[in-house]
């Protein structure tokens, strides 16, 4: 079974982008919180490693604001979308401000200095910028007792304009308790900056764990990610949601191991009886976790599950497919994703490495091309 063109060169690894997938679960994130409620899609690092071309032509029309991390990825999402919003979600280096007013992307503000900065920027045409507040994350924003303070002075300067107010939440798929409290924090600050006289600011406060727990406090706008790949960080919402991305590898050798022989750097696995052994042409250097070694993971082969055997090396990994008939060299092997009636979610694949689903996603390397569906 070969589905490759013999016109191009083999592909190894890859990922396929299934772009009715990304437009369902943006349609699931819209019946959460409400049709009046706007979606930023957050597609920063490659769009959580899911090719940011790919998912921004996917989305673009469908949300109203792209969310990055940086200044170089904004321009590649504009690269994409040349009319869309695109929102910075960290502070901008200093020399990285004169691009951001150029090219008109939308920072957030987190302090009165980083303010001035962009109002001496910006000239004549005011610059649109959120305010962030610190309520709880302790990672950017102004803090919650220098806010009121810090708006006045904001406020007062020409460059700027204030059109949106944002924070972020650290406990969202932990701490309910903590999360209710301080979203209910944020909207009595956001009243008060209301008052102050920001008019009509887009209010957003919810990553995808706020959305699916909290969708009555989203405010304005939510910042959706993790959900729009298709990985809910709150399991009750997982059915709602399908996976975007299927991580492929390919099956590279085939042979039969005899009883007792070590696998792979360590001889950390030994056989027991004879064993089919797979190569299969994935390794850490691609994304496939060296913590998976010697933790239960498993491949889908012909639809079946099949362990992975021994240490992940760099360029390659071992799976025992002494249960599976039928497999030959060159097979399609699913390392994430559905094959037939079996899927691997990123979820299984992140706790079986002792880390999150976004780690998984971003981790995906170089060499695996993100092809679309
Ligand atoms: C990454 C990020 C998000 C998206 O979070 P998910 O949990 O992936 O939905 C939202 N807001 C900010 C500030 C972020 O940095």
């Amino acid at each position: 079974m070969n589905p490759i063109s013999p016109t191009s060169i083999a592909r190894r690894t890859w990922a396929e982008i299934d772009s009715a997938a990304l437009r369902h679960n943006a349609a699931a994130v819209r019946a959460q919180v409400g049709a009046g409620v706007q979606i930023m899609a957050v597609v920063k690092a490659n769009a959580y490693g899911h090719g940011v071309g790919l998912v921004v032509a996917a989305l673009a029309g469908t949300v109203e604001m792209f969310g990055v991390a940086n200044v170089r990825e904004a321009v590649e999402v504009r690269e994409h979308a040349a009319d869309a919003p695109v929102f910075i979600l960290g502070p901008a280096l200093p020399e990285e401000r004169a691009e951001i007013v150029a090219q008109r992307f939308v920072p957030a503000i987190s302090s009165v200095g980083e303010a001035r900065a962009y109002a001496a920027l910006a000239g004549a045409e005011p610059l649109a910028v959120h305010l962030k507040i610190d309520t709880g994350m302790g990672r950017t924003g102004l803090w919650e007792s220098e806010v009121i303070a810090a708006a006045r002075e904001i406020l007062a300067l020409r460059g700027l304009r204030i059109t949106g107010l944002a924070s972020h939440l650290p406990v969202a798929d932990e701490d309910d308790v903590f999360t209710r409290e301080q979203l209910a924090r944020f909207h009595a600050t956001v009243a008060e900056l209301r008052a102050l006289g920001i008019a009509q600011p887009v209010v957003h406060v919810e990553n995808s764990a706020g959305i699916i727990g909290f969708p009555a406090q989203a405010g304005d706008m939510v910042r959706a990610g993790l959900m729009l790949y298709g990985s809910a960080p709150r399991a009750e919402f997982q059915p709602r949601l399908r996976a975007v991305m299927t991580w492929k590898t390919r099956l590279t050798l085939l042979r039969t191991a005899p009883a007792g022989h070590g696998i792979s750097y360590g001889r950390t696995f030994k056989t027991v009886h004879p064993t089919r052994v797979a190569t299969l042409a994935v390794g850490y250097a691609d994304g496939y976790q060296r913590h998976l070694s010697g933790r239960g993971a498993e491949v889908l082969i012909g639809g079946r599950r099949c362990p992975v055997l021994g240490r992940v090396t760099m360029d390659q990994i071992v799976a025992d497919v002494t249960a599976l008939p039928g497999v030959e060299v060159g097979d399609e092997v699913v390392l994430m994703g559905r094959q037939g009636a079996e899927e691997i979610p990123a979820a299984e694949l992140a706790e079986k490495a002792g880390t999150i689903a976004w780690e998984i996603f971003t981790g995906i390397g170089r060499r695996v091309e993100r092809v679309s569906l």
